[in-house]
């Protein structure tokens, strides 16, 4: 195929730039073209949640986002509501605190290394697609229009979604009824030393979301004399989204935060939500695929927003590259919306619940009693915690036999090749069967997670696809090609 990249990505928001790392691992020709000339250093989110955590320790990516880190929060929250993560089957059970700009500084920087550009000042405005291909027309930063030719157009441009609109699909939801704001905030010493001057390590508190009709206002430190504010209260009700944020705005806030009187020194940036939410009703149509806020947008509730747009890239990186690669089998590229598109539609459900339990109307006020009663129930709060941290998504997996993980994911399982692995026990006779695949899935220890006679099929998103117990392998070779494409001739790969 004539085109200039195999995959054009718009957007160079964490979904895209971890697509954009996902497809320059397995090789593929990509570009991500982001509207903005430079990076803004400005962040939505603050948090990574324990299943982002793992997914970027599957493929060896996690240290150094630690090493960027601020602090590591050993519980997560429902409508500020505590969860405890330390009950969390996963070898990260906390959420990292770090804000959204430096985990794509560290997604941006690493592209280098599989020579993947970020095309900066091109804005994606329109595009068509054929059987062969997509042609999309960039806007450059001389105001010059040129068009580039990609095999496949995915659109990681965020919540007001350029590839979204061109494609015309349907993005239902509920309009937002709360208006709220986060405002970086510098404050004057010393009140700023009181409220904390947050360093490395720093435990941060969970945002207290208790229902007040005065609004809520929340500081969080961030380092250098910065805090986030969090600012929800008359002020902000019925304001245009895009109306700058006022600092009598902040001033106000700032005056309901709890603790000492705090004196505004500057604001850096600020910018207003709501609660609305909406998702798109395909995440995939032909050659252009929609993911992270482009395919769904809710409120910021628990911080899950980047996270869903991760894993979603995650999902959909390893299928993408075995289409172009041509070993694909029929189907796979399908099951990104089938797998996807019920995990973000259940973020929906619970950032609206989680709106709910923080209004001042008294029968929510009751609501909201009656749910922190059941959160201090260990299993309950287990529950919704794995959750909102993500690691309790299961897909379905057809036609394979039944198992406690199939459909899960394996914590703690490393795949840095980007490849699937077979982990399989001493006593299974399963490994034999993966001749033919050698060249996508690999044999590793399977490691004390994994019982004698059982065997685990692991995709390169680090999801079992087959599992048994019983040390046979009936099904795996049905398995490896559903996922996997047609065995090829070849050697048997050795144990990694
Ligand atoms: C106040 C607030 C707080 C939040 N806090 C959290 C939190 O704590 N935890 C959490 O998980 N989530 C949080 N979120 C949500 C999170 O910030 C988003 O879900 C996340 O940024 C989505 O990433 P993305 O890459 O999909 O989109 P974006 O981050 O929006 O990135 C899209 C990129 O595409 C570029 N672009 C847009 N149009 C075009 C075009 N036509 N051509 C080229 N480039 C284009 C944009 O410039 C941008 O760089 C918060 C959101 C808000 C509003």
């Amino acid at each position: 195929m004539d085109t200039d990249y195999e995959v054009l990505i718009a957007g160079a928001g964490p979904t895209g730039l971890l697509l954009a790392n996902e497809l320059g691992l397995a090789g593929v020709r990509a570009a991500v073209v982001e509207r903005l000339p430079l990076r803004t250093g400005r962040s939505k989110a603050l948090n990574l949640q324990p299943r982002t955590a793992e997914v970027l320790d599957c493929r060896g990516w996690l240290d150094p986002v630690l090493d960027r880190s601020l602090t590591l929060l050993p519980a997560g929250h429902f409508a500020g509501l505590p969860l405890h993560y330390d009950a969390l089957d996963t070898p990260f059970p906390h959420q990292v605190g770090i804000p959204q700009a430096r985990v794509e500084e560290f997604l941006e920087d690493h592209l280098a290394e599989y020579g993947v550009p970020v095309l900066r000042g091109r804005e994606l405005t329109s595009f068509r697609q054929d059987e062969g291909g997509v042609t999309a027309t960039l806007l450059g930063p001389d105001g010059a229009e040129r068009t580039v030719r990609a095999g496949y157009l995915v659109g990681a441009d965020g919540g007001r979604s350029t590839v979204r609109r061109v494609l015309g699909t349907p993005f239902p939801g509920w309009d937002g009824r709360i208006g709220m704001a986060v405002a970086d905030v510098e404050l004057v010493a010393p009140a700023a030393a009181e409220a904390g001057s947050a360093g490395p390590g720093e435990a941060w508190r969970l945002p207290d979301l208790t229902p007040d009709p005065a609004g809520v206002a929340f500081l969080l430190p961030l380092g250098d004399g910065v805090h986030r504010l969090l600012l929800g209260g008359p002020e902000q009700q019925g304001v245009d989204r895009d109306a700058p944020v006022t600092e009598d705005e902040v001033r106000t806030a700032l005056a309901r935060c709890p603790g000492p009187p705090r004196e505004l020194r500057a604001v850096r940036w600020a910018s207003r939500f709501t609660d609305a939410a909406r998702q798109a009703e395909r995440y995939a149509d032909g050659r252009v695929l929609l993911a992270g806020d482009a395919a769904h947008i809710h409120a910021p509730a628990g911080g899950q927003g980047l996270n869903l747009g991760m894993q979603d890239a995650f999902n959909l990186g390893w299928k993408l590259a075995a289409v172009i690669r041509g070993r694909a089998p029929d189907g796979l590229l399908a099951t990104y919306h089938a797998e996807r598109h019920p995990v973000g539609a259940r973020v929906l459900a619970n950032t609206r619940a989680q709106t709910v339990l923080t209004l001042p109307d008294p029968d929510a006020v009751v609501v909201r009693e009656v749910f922190a009663d059941l959160l201090a129930v260990p299993e309950a709060n287990r529950r919704v915690a794995a959750m909102i941290a993500g690691t309790d998504i299961r897909y379905p997996m057809p036609d394979a036999p039944d198992h406690p993980l199939l459909g899960a994911r394996v914590p703690g399982v490393r795949l840095p090749s980007g490849r699937g692995v077979l982990l399989a026990g001493a006593a299974s006779t399963a490994a034999a069967a993966t001749d033919g695949w050698a060249d996508r899935v690999d044999r590793a220890d399977a490691g004390p997670a994994v019982g004698a006679g059982e065997a685990l099929l692991v995709r390169p998103d680090g999801h079992v696809c087959w599992a048994r117990r019983d040390g046979e392998a009936g099904g795996l070779r049905a398995a490896l090609a559903r996922w996997f494409g047609a065995p090829r001739p070849g050697p048997s790969p050795g144990i990694a």
